[in-house]
């Protein structure tokens, strides 16, 4: 058992929580036209937070509207070094503002200060900085010369990463040209409505940034909007498939960053004590709702019970509860609707034969939560196996051969990353050629860079964010006209 620590609370007052937010539109919030407000509520503790405006049809048109006129009149006029000041600026402000977005990242998903701190929030300044060095260098970026902008980006994300996700679409968006209208999660939409404020702050010519909060209906409407040049997504393969649907047969360009249900592979030379690290920050990193998640462990035989007993032993000194706590390692499930579906997948591993596991843990008796959880005993047909859960529960496969573990990590729909633990190089890279993984971590797992791209192989997706390659969804190809 862990012993206790003493509560270690960060401060919720350095965060002004409005009671109610508008649209950010054309530099300034507005109310919204024809949408029905709804509540944004603290996962952790079911308190309401605020109430955020949903922008209908003639909201989104305003938006793509205030867009097209900043692009036209200003962004796409100004030399590429102003761009490159500006997005400098809106970096300084983000690491300036780092507690304030830190704790408010917390309160509205649910995930522990110690990793929005720590990871989320100095993860998003750094895509501001690096792709602020971009803006003036497009001629250098392998994308032919003087690359063009698109126009407007449409951009929608998820709530695993809101303010991290907003800085990948918003960066390279802005670096090379374009203009955006950005819609949150339904769930977590208060960090991108700060970051309107920074960018009021940082004298962002209005318009050059919109933020719509809403949920599918909303997301669908920029979709469809006849003057968005494109589209980028990040969020569940159902929905990036109904998106690509749309999108077929009309001009604009499309980038999908979708699910993913990951191998994270151990060999029997690898350092023991690290893999178990590595296996534990890889599924139960932001309660395993990371698309990139470990969610399958795949252990060499010979070492199965040496890494078992190990993970198990570790698992017993998470500890569960306040996302405001620096202890905590595991916070709350981001809503109701996402628990009810890791208590579904769940329930249907056991019920398919396999061995479900977790630590003694006490869960809080508000709010979402869900204990870190283990199955053995996992055949590859099985749904536990197939399906992203999208939560704190591994599966645990074993192999034998080299051969045998890449047959099994490419077992899947998807294709978004991957991890391998030995101690020998050629193996690693003999595994990473074969492995249908867009990013393969070795002796590691889930580490963020902004130089280095990300993105899928089948189902999870197509295009890159990140890198000199994501600035590649964000230019015009030399035939467009
Ligand atoms: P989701 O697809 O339900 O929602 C994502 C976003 O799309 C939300 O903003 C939502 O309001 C919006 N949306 C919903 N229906 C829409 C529609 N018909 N048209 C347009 N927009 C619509 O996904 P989620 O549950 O919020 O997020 C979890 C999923 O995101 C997981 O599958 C995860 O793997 C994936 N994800 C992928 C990456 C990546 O980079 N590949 C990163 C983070 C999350």
């Amino acid at each position: 058992m862990p012993f206790d620590y003493a509560p270690a609370p960060e401060s919720r007052s350095v965060v002004d929580i409005k009671a109610s937010y508008g649209l950010f539109i054309g530099g300034e919030f507005t109310d919204a036209t024809d949408g029905t407000p709804f509540k944004t509520i603290s996962p952790s503790s079911e308190e309401v937070l605020a109430e955020v405006s949903e922008a209908g049809p003639s909201d989104v048109d305003r938006a793509v509207k205030a867009a097209r006129q900043a692009f036209t009149g200003v962004w796409s006029r100004l030399g590429p070094a102003e761009r490159g000041k500006y997005l400098y600026r809106i970096a300084r402000i983000v690491q300036e503002r780092a507690r304030e977005l830190a704790v408010l990242e917390s309160l509205d998903n649910g995930k522990p200060i110690r990793e929005s701190r720590d990871v989320d929030v100095p993860t998003a300044a750094a895509h501001f900085f690096y792709y602020a060095g971009w803006a003036d260098k497009l001629d250098y970026a392998g994308l032919g010369s003087a690359p063009r902008p698109l126009g407007v980006a449409g951009q929608i994300i998820p709530w695993n990463f809101p303010l991290l996700m907003l800085a990948w679409k918003i960066a390279p968006a802005l670096a090379t040209g374009n203009t955006v209208v950005l819609k949150p999660a339904e769930t977590t939409p208060l960090t991108a409505l700060l970051f309107a404020e920074i960018c009021q702050q940082a004298d962002l010519p209005p318009g050059v940034v919109n933020i719509i909060t809403g949920a599918g209906d909303t997301g669908q409407a920029l979709v469809e909007h006849p003057d968005v040049d494109k589209i980028a997504f990040t969020g569940s393969t159902e929905v990036g498939k109904a998106i690509a649907r749309t999108i077929a047969g009309t001009r604009k360009k499309v980038t999908l960053e979708l699910g993913g249900k990951a191998a994270n592979i151990v060999f029997d030379d690898a350092p023991i004590d690290q893999a178990v690290e590595g296996i534990v920050n890889g599924i139960f990193f932001n309660q395993g709702h990371v698309c990139c998640a470990g969610s399958r462990l795949l252990v060499q035989e010979s070492v199965y019970d040496e890494v078992l007993d190990s993970l198990r032993r570790r698992l017993r000194t998470l500890r569960l509860g306040d996302p405001l706590d620096k202890n905590t390692d595991i916070g709350a499930i981001n809503s109701a609707a996402q628990l009810a579906r890791i208590r579904e997948l769940s329930d249907i591993g056991e019920a398919e034969g396999a061995q479900r596991w977790s630590p003694p843990c006490e869960l809080p008796e508000h709010g979402f939560w869900f204990p870190p959880t283990l199955f053995t005993g996992v055949s590859q047909s099985s749904r536990i196996a197939q399906e992203e859960i999208f939560g704190p529960v591994l599966s645990v496969l074993t192999f034998r051969t080299p051969d045998e573990a890449v047959a099994k990590a490419n077992n899947t729909p998807y294709g978004l990353s991957a991890g391998v633990w030995t101690e020998k190089g050629s193996l690693i890279l003999w595994m990473a050629s074969r492995l249908r993984a867009g990013v393969v971590w070795a002796n590691t797992f889930n580490r963020f860079d902004p130089t280095s791209p990300f993105g899928g192989y089948k189902e999870s997706g197509f295009g890159r964010e990140g890198g000199r390659q994501g600035l590649a969804g964000y230019v015009k190809d030399r035939r467009d006209v």
